[in-house]
């Protein structure tokens, strides 16, 4: 089975050692080490990770690997046949990234998950598509017979995929759904923002009922600028269908790094208000980076981390305030997601939760499994801490790991864009690297008595 940081004591165990090293001889709780919550097992696995992507020298070929196995369909670079490349990525980064292969599998890193004192996951299904240069072309191009052969069979496939997902997933829990997952057609209609075809609308329609039947939410992920527009559409169509008026069933995403997001999070906010619906709004900072049009990117990545940590200021604060649009109306009731590995986010969110400003309460904080664990595992022990402070169990933010499930070759694509995405943070890479020796030394001292 998988084991990163599912791979955890027990429930009894981990919850027991949070409170052991959080309180004092008088009961008072004390800053224990967020990273104690870990088994070594992940912690090795998460300083090998973050060794590999913080070095300059080892990152160079691993990223040449890891792009050919993604993109080869030479049968020998193929984990789900080739058995010894299998198992040498399911004990290794598959083990550290993702949820599992099967449901036994995913059900016991959730529950591990959870044991450690995650509110829950957000769980995605790992079948993705990147766009290169040339399919972007090719997708306003597609004529009518050729989609049609494409299009039935892969949305059966993601359709049955997600709603998997959605049964995986239990009551409070997430749901992370990739439109660019349900084929080509989709991406084509996306492009020219067009409404999902029939067939589409009806699989999606049966995802959110579902969802609403078994109280889990789903957030659609957002992509590339090419079906980003697309994509927003689609999303609030669903948002008006299964939000409620105070809370959300559908979160849409929205990217801090392009310039343009201020505005369309303001247009989607006046259209919650006369809707009469909760905006579900997942806040990133932006995955594409690498592929996404420059110019309308922020231009540093200081404007970004401002952008981001104003929006996610206006939505807690509810307020129209910089860098929304300025609207004289009342602003409509949000649920949010803070999906970062960056810490002064996390903190500055954490903070205008803790200081009472803030007026949306149906707030998640989410960050990547096998991703910012140091992060993470902080939410949890100050979480642990107010409950115990508190004798309430609702108490503290509430933190989730989002993961992927899915054989280890559909795997692959989600894999390589990690490793992307670790190259593209080198700092936040070498703090997490740091963080991971720091606590395989307090543990060390620990043993021999040394602490
Ligand atoms: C739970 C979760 C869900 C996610 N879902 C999505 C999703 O649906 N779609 C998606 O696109 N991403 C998604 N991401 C990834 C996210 O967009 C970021 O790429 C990633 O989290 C790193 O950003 P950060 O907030 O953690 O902070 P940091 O590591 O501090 O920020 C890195 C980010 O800053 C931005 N940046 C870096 N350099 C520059 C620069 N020079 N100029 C301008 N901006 C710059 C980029 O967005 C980069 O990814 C998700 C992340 C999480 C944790």
């Amino acid at each position: 089975m998988p084991t990163t940081i599912h791979a955890v004591k027990t429930g009894a165990q981990a919850s027991t050692q949070a409170v052991d090293e959080s309180t004092t001889a008088t009961s008072q709780p004390k800053k224990a080490s967020a990273l104690s919550v870990l088994q070594l097992t992940s912690i090795l696995r998460s300083l090998m990770t973050t060794t590999v992507s913080s070095s300059p020298i080892l990152l160079g070929p691993s990223m040449a690997i890891m792009t050919t196995l993604a993109h080869s369909t030479n049968p020998l670079l193929n984990p789900d046949r080739n058995f010894v490349l299998r198992y040498f990525l399911k004990k290794t980064f598959y083990a550290q990234f993702c949820a599992g292969e099967n449901e036994r599998e995913v059900r016991q890193t959730i529950d591990g998950l959870k044991a450690i004192g995650f509110r829950g996951v957000i769980l995605g299904y790992a079948k993705e598509v990147v766009l290169k240069d040339d399919e972007k072309k090719n997708l306003t191009s597609f004529d009518a017979e050729s989609r049609k052969e494409a299009t039935a069979e892969e949305i059966r496939a993601w359709t049955e995929g997600t709603l998997e997902t959605v049964r995986l997933a239990s009551a409070g829990d997430y749901v992370a759904l990739k439109f660019s997952g349900a084929g080509l057609q989709a991406l084509a209609d996306l492009t020219k923002q067009s409404p999902p075809a029939p067939a589409l609308a009806d699989a999606i329609d049966g995802i959110c009922q579902l969802a609403v039947s078994r109280g889990v939410r789903l957030l659609f992920d957002a992509e590339q600028q090419a079906v980003q527009a697309g994509i927003d559409d689609w999303t609030m169509t669903y948002m008006r269908k299964y939000n409620k008026s105070d809370q959300a069933v559908v979160f849409g995403t929205y990217q801090g790094y392009l310039k343009a997001t201020a505005s369309i999070l303001s247009e989607h906010l006046r259209q919650a208000r006369e809707g009469g619906f909760a905006l579900g709004v997942k806040l990133v900072r932006g995955a594409y980076l690498g592929s996404d049009p420059r110019q309308l990117i922020h231009d540093t990545k200081e404007d970004t981390d401002k952008a981001y940590d104003g929006m996610s200021e206006a939505l807690l604060r509810r307020q129209w305030m910089a860098p929304l649009t300025p609207d004289s109306d009342a602003f409509p009731p949000v649920s949010l997601v803070v999906a970062s590995h960056n810490a002064a986010s996390v903190e500055h969110a954490q903070t205008i939760l803790a200081s009472g400003m803030a007026v949306t309460t149906d707030v998640a904080f989410g960050q990547l499994q096998g991703m910012a664990d140091e992060i993470s595992c902080k939410l949890v022990l100050d979480a642990k801490m107010a409950q115990a402070a508190t004798q309430q169990v609702e108490a503290g933010v509430q933190a989730y790991k989002y993961l992927v499930w899915g054989s280890t070759g559909e795997c692959m694509k989600y894999l390589l864009r990690r490793a992307q995405e670790n190259r593209d943070a080198v700092q936040r890479t070498r703090s997490s690297r740091d963080a991971m020796v720091a606590e395989v030394l307090r543990r060390f001292k620990g043993v021999f008595g040394m602490a």
